[in-house]
């Protein structure tokens, strides 16, 4: 299948491109590299990258339908994209709070324009006057039952739209409240797909990710932010010598060590259930049943970690010690996030294969070894 995939040069989606070639379909990229890595598309993963913004609506056209000049002599050339996979977004909580515009912008209105042009391009693919009718223009919306199907799309939300939680394990029928504006634009990009659904029979999933870890196994796709927030990645930064300390925002929470608990999942598992969750969509079309609703799934391991844990594993993993310093709590942070994701297991059949801890830092020290040793031979 030809998925166009948002974002694909960033963390998680040059992951989860890499579990659609693994499964046998072919992944589009299509990324603005302010945040993503171009040769990790086009050398690691060895496929198509467009360099655009998913707000461009133009863009976005001649890609769902093959004619971009770019496509030529790919498997895309002339041929339609059958599915999305939308991971493209900023993910700076604290520059969210300062700069709320170009996360709304980037994250909301980019992606309203997205959904646009996958209904717009049912309609249009519609004989008759249904086709002139476009979301988006006044008037009556059509009943859904009169369009074309538009192609499905998968969507990546967050942990972050459910707020503080009032209790962990987080079910997804837990209470949203986001605390911050980018929590906020991912749920609003929620809405927009629960009235899609219901208007245009756009079908989705929704997957809200706990926190993302670790690499690729084999090493040469991993975690390359800049600038760095995650824990796991600054703690092996300490470890590697590339910074001078960790600092632990709190010590005071309401848990055991005192520090706060997070679920993390590898990242090579959240890719995996996004093939599943395509595949599901795809199902459910051929069984002539498309969801008019999304179909929404937790993705956790379900066991919760706090920061001293992480970095006692750490120490174990890498036989390497660390200089930390408690600082004082990072603003938003609540003290327990933790998944139930059995809704995923038993709707999606979806397995973390990296379910430990250990074994989710053993792979993100592979990768930070193996960056390391390629940026000092490019300074060589
Ligand atoms: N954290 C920390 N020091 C750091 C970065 C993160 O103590 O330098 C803590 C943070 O307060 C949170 C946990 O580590 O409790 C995970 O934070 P991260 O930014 O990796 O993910 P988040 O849960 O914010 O998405």
């Amino acid at each position: 299948m030809r998925v166009l995939v948002t974002g694909g040069a960033g963390y998680i989606g040059s992951h989860a491109v890499r579990a659609l070639s693994r499964a046998g379909h072919q992944p589009l990229v299509l990324d603005n590299l302010v945040y993503g890595h171009s040769p990790v598309v086009r050398e690691v993963l060895q496929v198509p990258l467009v360099v655009g913004q998913v707000g461009d609506a133009a863009l976005l056209q001649a890609l769902l339908d093959g004619s971009h000049p770019e496509l030529r002599g790919t498997p895309h050339e002339k041929r339609p994209i059958e599915a999305v996979l939308h991971f493209a977004a900023y993910a700076y909580v604290g520059e969210s709070v300062s700069d709320p515009a170009r996360y709304y912008r980037n994250n909301l209105g980019d992606t309203l324009t997205l959904l646009e042009t996958l209904v717009a391009r049912a309609r249009a693919s519609q004989p008759g006057p249904a086709g002139s009718s476009r979301p988006g223009t006044t008037g009556q919306p059509e009943a859904a039952e009169a369009v074309a199907q538009p192609i499905p799309i998968v969507f990546s939300s967050t942990c972050a739209t459910y707020g503080v939680p009032q209790q962990v394990p987080i079910t997804e029928e837990h209470p949203q409240q986001p605390i911050n504006p980018y929590g906020r634009s991912k749920w609003m990009v929620e809405q927009l797909l629960h009235d899609f659904g219901r208007a245009y029979g756009l079908p989705s999933v929704i997957f809200r990710y706990f926190n993302a870890a670790g690499a690729d196994p084999a090493g040469d796709l991993g975690e390359n932010h800049e600038p760095e927030t995650h824990l796991i990645p600054l703690v092996l930064d300490v470890m590697g010598g590339q910074r001078p300390y960790l600092q632990i925002f709190g010590d005071d929470y309401p848990t055991p060590d005192g520090t706060c608990i997070r679920d993390y999942i590898h990242v090579s598992d959240l890719a995996d259930a996004h093939v599943l969750g395509l595949e599901r969509l795809l199902r459910l079309r051929e069984r002539g049943e498309p969801p008019r609703e999304p179909l929404i799934y937790n993705l956790g391991n379900g066991t919760g970690y706090s920061v001293q844990q992480v970095i006692e594993t750490a120490k174990a993993v890498t036989g390497r010690g660390l200089l930390a310093h408690v600082a004082p709590r990072r603003a938003g942070d609540p003290a327990q996030l933790v998944a139930a994701a059995g809704k995923a297991h038993s709707e999606l059949g979806w397995r973390p294969r990296y379910p430990d801890l250990a074994a989710i830092i053993e792979h993100a020290w592979a990768w930070h070894q193996g960056a390391l040793q390629t940026s000092r031979s490019a300074e060589g």
